[in-house]
């Protein structure tokens, strides 16, 4: 016999056969765990009237205020266009939005009449504001009509007569099932003592039908714990597993090459946090389990040493290393830059991209082959068929973002054994959604710049300050430095955009003149795009002007200045990484954002924020609020591997990391949670401690995670 979680719906008072039929195919529901699931999309409280000052937390249900509006205005442009009105309950204000019928709104509502705002109040930058609120006259006699969920239905089952009120029935009887009372909680009783969790049961009864605000949240961040938690355990899961099925190469020594680089070569001191990343590489390389590790650091932050040193560590153990970049140029700056390196210490290094020719390619081949070559630095040729590899012990990526998913795994092919996989971007995403959203990398993170490095100066300016702008770019050429002078494209194929361009480029030449300057954008054939990029590498070209496809990587110390027009069209986390391409030597750079001066308030806020701080992981979380994290550079590629339903990474950062941390810490103390002779270690977790769990709390999670996952994608297999 089924358990009562396991039973079909049909057997529900209120359904049969008839219902069952459409609740299945319609929602998904077949069970009553599936109707119990099936939470209300969202909750709305006209049970009472809420004072602006009593809201708190970022799971509030839609409630109503009483008040009046206080003025209106409108901010923003394009997309972002909006008409704000300020409402007052008579002690505090807040802001109701409207992005659409701004005409229409702007002049709807009159000073000095009650009314009653509703909606979901948003939690953004420190305040609480509705976006599209219903708005109705304030009428005394009318009735509170209560704290309900409403639930989502198909068309067809509105058509068939289904309602929120008839869903609500069915919960209603689901809940006082006498079999509902014997439903064990999903998560352990030492997690739900350690972090303060309502129980199941509890927290079901408050999904669907909610005492108050403060109830509902703690329901909702109890199931988003829930679910995160099982994701998290599953991923780890899947991670130690892997450990123990794929062996990875062994480098137990530091030997003559390391320390020989370590202690005469290596130019500068490295820094802490380079220090601690190689450490922690170094430790995944001594399990013998296949590392596959993600190193962020921001630009600048100093990725090409540690790789390089990381790639010591696998020559010192008879391996060769390579390091792959997303460009042509790139991979031609980081072989120049290792080859230095590697010179004096007898390291043999060799750069294979498409346009090295063949006789070259033939002799790099055979060296690669033959262990001749230690390290290999070059492009996507070396994922190609033919090469092939000694002992492939370490592979890096640079850049990650450039390269799918699917052409990593075609390194993988390199070798009898997987070689140990850094991945290395600069895309700053919070730590525990990358590790989430990269499913089972580890993580490595260097949050420290070399010493010495004069902080950006970040300028926001307009067209009206074009000459004050030139003089700066003058008296840096007069100097000796290099600039940047950046345009949006957005399409390739914008006739406007690549108009404006093309005018940049004539008057910087104008306005410039004496000085060489030279022009790269995405159209260009590559052979031409590398010519103007070495151009300026080189310092032959004293300004560049460009679209994006400099956001990789080029390392130009020079550079003093970058200038980046149109600044309104780029989004935060792109600035950024435009930004990073100076404040590379020891001289004060500059970053010139050209906005376009009828602005609105909301394109100057968000720009400001460039000029506040240079710290990409705030630059990246703000960038994150305001464009969802969807959008972000490296994680649409990756994609998840499950569906959320009640968790939004981008908004439950905090609750993912405790959801990550007791994971790790539940299967650290119960190894019965993973397959026969896994090790339940990982490098990431630090000191954490275990957590032992009863004996029947296994088994239950052991079927939760079956449950949860049982129709996931093994993504090990597919490569
Ligand atoms: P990114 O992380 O953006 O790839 P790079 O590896 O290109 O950064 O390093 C940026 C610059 O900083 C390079 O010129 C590099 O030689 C220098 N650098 C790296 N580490 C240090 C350090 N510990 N001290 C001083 N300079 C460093
Ligand atoms: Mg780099």
């Amino acid at each position: 016999m089924p358990s009562f979680l396991d039973t079909d719906i049909k057997y529900l008072k209120g359904v049969g056969d008839t219902r069952a039929k459409v609740l299945s195919s319609e929602i998904g529901v077949a069970t009553f765990r599936d109707l119990l699931y099936y939470f209300p999309f969202r909750h709305i409280d006209r049970s009472r009237f809420y004072s602006i000052g009593e809201l708190t937390g970022t799971d509030l249900p839609a409630i109503q205020i009483k008040g009046r509006f206080i003025s209106f205005s409108i901010e923003g442009e394009g997309a972002r266009k909006r008409l704000v009105g300020v409402f007052t309950d008579g002690r505090k204000m807040m802001e109701t939005v409207w992005f659409s019928k701004i005409t229409t709104f702007s002049t709807a509502y009159k000073p000095g009449v009650d009314y009653v705002i509703f909606g979901k109040p948003n939690f953004y930058r420190n305040a609480y504001s509705i976006v599209h609120p219903e708005v109705e006259v304030y009428d005394p006699a009318k009735p509170p009509t209560g704290f309900r969920g409403v639930y989502s239905l198909t068309e067809t089952m509105r058509k068939k007569g289904y309602s929120t009120k008839i869903l609500q029935n069915l919960v209603t009887n689901l809940l006082s099932n006498k079999g509902f009372d014997t439903i064990h909680d999903t998560l352990p009783d030492e997690l739900l003592d350690y972090y303060n969790l309502m129980p199941i049961r509890e927290a079901l009864k408050q999904m669907h039908f909610p005492e108050n605000s403060q109830k509902l949240q703690k329901a909702i961040e109890r199931m988003k714990f829930e679910e995160l938690f099982y994701v998290e355990a599953h991923i780890l899961r899947y991670s130690m597993e892997r450990g123990s099925k794929l062996p990875g190469f062994v480098f137990p020594k530091i030997g003559d090459k390391f320390n020989g680089f370590y202690f005469n070569v290596l130019p500068f001191e490295l820094t802490g946090a380079q220090k601690r990343v190689l450490k922690e590489i170094r430790a995944d390389m001594k399990t013998g389990r296949q590392m596959n590790r993600l190193l962020q650091g921001d630009v600048g932050s100093g990725k090409t040493m540690v790789a390089f040193m990381s790639m010591l560590m696998a020559v010192d153990n008879d391996c060769q290393g390579a390091l792959m970049a997303p460009t042509e140029i790139l991979a031609q700056q980081h072989y120049s830059t290792i080859k230095q390196w590697a010179d004096p210490i007898g390291v043999n290094v060799a750069l294979l991209t498409g346009s090295t020719r063949t006789a070259a390619r033939r002799e790099i081949h055979e060296g690669l082959l033959s262990g001749d070559i230690d390290i290999i630095v070059g492009t996507h040729a070396l994922i190609e068929e033919n090469v092939k590899f000694h002992r492939l012990g370490l592979a890096v990526i640079d850049e990650q973002h450039r390269f799918g998913v699917a052409q990593r795994g075609k390194l993988w092919h390199k070798n009898e054994k997987v070689p140990h996989v850094l991945v290395m971007t600069a895309t700053p995403i919070p730590r525990t959604l990358a590790m989430t959203v990269y499913g089972d990398l580890d993580v490595s993170v260097i949050d420290e710049l070399p010493p010495g490095r004069k902080p950006i100066t970040t300028l926001l300016r307009y067209d009206s300050n074009r000459l004050e702008v030139d003089r700066l770019i003058y008296s840096q050429l007069r100097e000796g430095r290099q600039i940047y002078i950046v345009y949006p494209l957005i399409s390739e194929n914008d006739k406007l955009e690549l108009k404006s361009l093309e005018e940049g480029y004539k008057r910087t030449c104008d306005t410039f003149h004496g000085y060489r300057v030279c022009f790269v954008h995405g159209k260009m054939k590559p052979e031409e795009k590398d010519h103007q990029m070495d151009l300026f590498v080189r310092g032959e070209a004293r300004i560049m002007v460009a679209t994006t496809v400099i956001e990789v990587g080029v390392n130009v110390p020079n550079a003093s200045v970058m200038v980046i027009e149109n600044a309104e069209r780029f989004g935060l986390s792109q600035l950024h990484q435009l930004r990073g391409r100076v404040g590379r030597g020891a001289d004060q750079s500059y970053c010139v954002l050209m906005g376009k001066a009828k602005s609105g308030g909301d394109t100057k806020k968000r720009l400001s924020i460039m000029t506040e701080t240079t710290d990409g992981f705030l630059i990246s979380e703000a960038d994150m609020k305001i464009r969802g994290p969807g959008d972000m550079e490296g994680t649409q590629q990756s994609g998840l591997a499950f569906n959320l339903k009640v968790a939004d990474l981008a908004r439950d950062g905090q609750i993912l990391t405790r959801a990550r941390e007791a994971a790790l810490a539940v299967l650290r103390g119960n190894p019965a949670l993973l397959a026969p002779g896994c090790i339940p270690t990982n490098p990431a977790a630090g000191d954490l401690h275990p957590i032992k769990v009863a004996p029947q709390s296994i088994g239950i999670m052991a079927e939760e995670l079956r449950i949860r996952f049982a129709r996931t994608l093994d993504w090990s297999q597919i490569s």
